[in-house]
């Protein structure tokens, strides 16, 4: 196996990048740890250290937290029009797709992901979220109320103002990408960060610090401190100067979180983990389901809080369909993100390369069998083979919980009864699919899933405008589309009366 470096010609910025320590962005400063403290993140593709980062703790998340509170309650940010913030996270668009081959080649280092896959995913998507939103800006509007009171007329309104300081801890599955989701609507509505990036990833989103100080974003208004969820992250979920947490990561993380935050009753939002089913009924088109189907869960090496993870299949073409997936899995090409012949990189640490092994054991143990991969690929860097398990039933272990790998349960079904039982019988709702051509059947099941997102006949569609997230013990709000701004933002009701 090469070594990823040999791949690709590193952009100039990406040396630089993973050639010296990486400090924390605090008030528009570049700046140690206050411990002087640093951590190492790894290249999952060899295992070997790719560079140092600050590693922030309690103190730096109060000056973190410091410096944004001053820049929302009296600074810059405070006296900006809605038309110039829109016109900065504008930039900032523009300034990450100037910079889009670094951010890939950052990301696929970090993370472990294909260059392609960054290309044509994290990139592009990351950029499409701040305009998306830098639209929004000068949109976020009250609305006037006819109210009844008795005795005298009213003029009565609301106000749309915003929540206030944020803090944002997010994953390491698309960490430019999930700090894109959280920040384009945190500085639409007109709130300041403390974003805490994934030990794991941090890199991507240190580089676009640098870009919101070229963009011209005030100083304070968007603070990163990388460091450890343990530490930094549980000391901003429970920061009494942070008016709101938004969390993308585990659910078991994410419980933590609700509590952290009941010391000052924050806001608090979160984007939890899911085992989506994804339902093959006999009449759908065979020959793009297939397809469908291996990608609804080997994207993103099935590090995806929504992948496709329980596939269904009606029982009359179960067999065809589970060896067509089974097929397609044995022909990924499993490699470093950085060759160009890689379809599916590395896992994104050892902790997750022995947690999904770890998965794979308990099914065999409980009787499933893998019809194609099964096991770790190679002996160095954290890779999994595409996996498929069959003779698998809803109680097992690999059928309830998330495994966050490439390994997909095959399970068949026999009517629509028994397969919205079988779909909904999850703690988790966050997205399902549906692969039928009958056009009213694939609307009624869309309707009785207890799921945030159904796709028909497609998988993995985002888009900025499409609202996200999940029911049940996958989350609480929604991100992208106008409904996040929900989440950014309080209503202020104003009554006065004037005859
Ligand atoms: P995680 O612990 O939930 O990590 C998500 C984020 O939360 C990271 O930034 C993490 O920081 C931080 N964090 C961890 N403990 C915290 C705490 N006590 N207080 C505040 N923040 C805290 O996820 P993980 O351990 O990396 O992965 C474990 C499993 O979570 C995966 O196998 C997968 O099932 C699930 N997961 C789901 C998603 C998703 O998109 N829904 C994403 C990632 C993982 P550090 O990374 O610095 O510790
Ligand atoms: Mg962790």
């Amino acid at each position: 196996m090469a070594t990823a470096t040999q791949a690709v010609r590193l952009e100039d910025n990406v040396t630089r990048y993973v050639s010296k320590t990486r400090q924390m962005l605090i008030n528009g400063k570049w700046v140690d740890a206050a411990s002087g403290k640093t951590f190492p993140t790894y290249n999952p593709a060899t295992g070997e250290v790719l560079a140092q980062i600050a590693e922030g703790d309690r103190e730096d998340i109060n000056r973190a937290v410091a410096a944004a509170r001053a820049a929302f309650d009296s600074g810059p940010w405070s006296k900006i029009t809605p038309s110039e913030r829109g016109r900065l996270i504008w930039k900032l668009a523009d300034l990450v797709e100037k910079h889009g081959e670094e951010f890939a080649q950052l990301e696929s280092l970090d993370n472990g992901k294909p260059l392609t896959i960054a290309r044509v995913a994290d990139v592009p998507l990351t950029a499409d979220i701040f305009r998306y939103m830098a639209g929004w800006a000068t949109k976020i509007e009250g609305n006037t109320i006819p109210i009844s009171a008795h005795g005298a007329k009213f003029l009565a309104y609301t106000l749309r103002e915003p929540v206030g300081v944020v803090g944002q801890i997010v994953p390491w599955n698309f960490p430019l990408l999930m700090a894109a989701w959280k920040l384009a609507p945190a500085l639409a509505t007109g709130c300041c960060v403390v974003l805490k990036p994934a030990e794991q990833t941090p890199l991507t989103a240190l580089l676009l610090g640098e870009l919101i100080q070229e963009a011209g974003i005030p100083d304070g208004v968007v603070n990163i401190v990388p460091g450890y969820g343990e530490t930094a992250g549980a000391a901003l979920a429970a920061h009494p100067g942070v008016d709101k947490i938004a969390f993308t990561g585990s659910t078991e993380v994410g419980k933590l979180i609700v509590q952290a935050a009941t010391g000052n009753l924050k806001k608090v939002s979160l984007e939890l983990g899911g085992k989506s089913p994804n339902v093959v009924f006999q009449d759908a088109d065979i020959e793009a389901t297939i397809p469908g189907a291996a990608m609804a869960i080997f994207f993103n090496h099935g590090q995806c809080c929504c992948a496709g993870s329980r596939l269904y299949v009606e029982d009359k073409q179960f067999d065809k369909v589970v060896e067509g997936v089974s097929q397609l899995a044995s022909k990924i090409r499993v490699g470093p993100g950085l060759e160009p012949t890689t379809d599916m990189g590395p896992l994104v640490s050892q902790e997750q390369l022995n947690r999904v092994c770890g998965y794979l054991e308990s099914g065999y143990s409980e009787g499933a069998k893998a019809t194609v991969g099964g096991k770790r690929h190679g002996d160095r860097g954290y890779f999994v083979e595409p996996t498929v398990l069959v003779n698998t039933n809803e109680k097992m272990k690999v059928v309830r919980e998330e495994i966050f790998g490439p390994v997909v349960t095959a399970i068949p079904f026999k009517d629509v009864d028994d397969l919205v039982a079988k779909a909904n019988n999850s703690e988790y709702g966050l997205a399902a699919g549906v692969w039928t051509n009958d056009i009213k059947k694939a609307h009624r099941i869309a309707s009785q899933l207890r799921a945030g997102t159904v796709w028909i006949n497609c998988y993995n569609v985002f888009d900025a405008a499409l609202p996200f997230g999940g029911y049940k013990q996958s989350g609480w709000g929604r991100e992208m589309g106008h409904e996040v701004l929900e989440m950014y933002t309080e209503v202020k009701s104003v009554c006065t009366p004037i005859a």
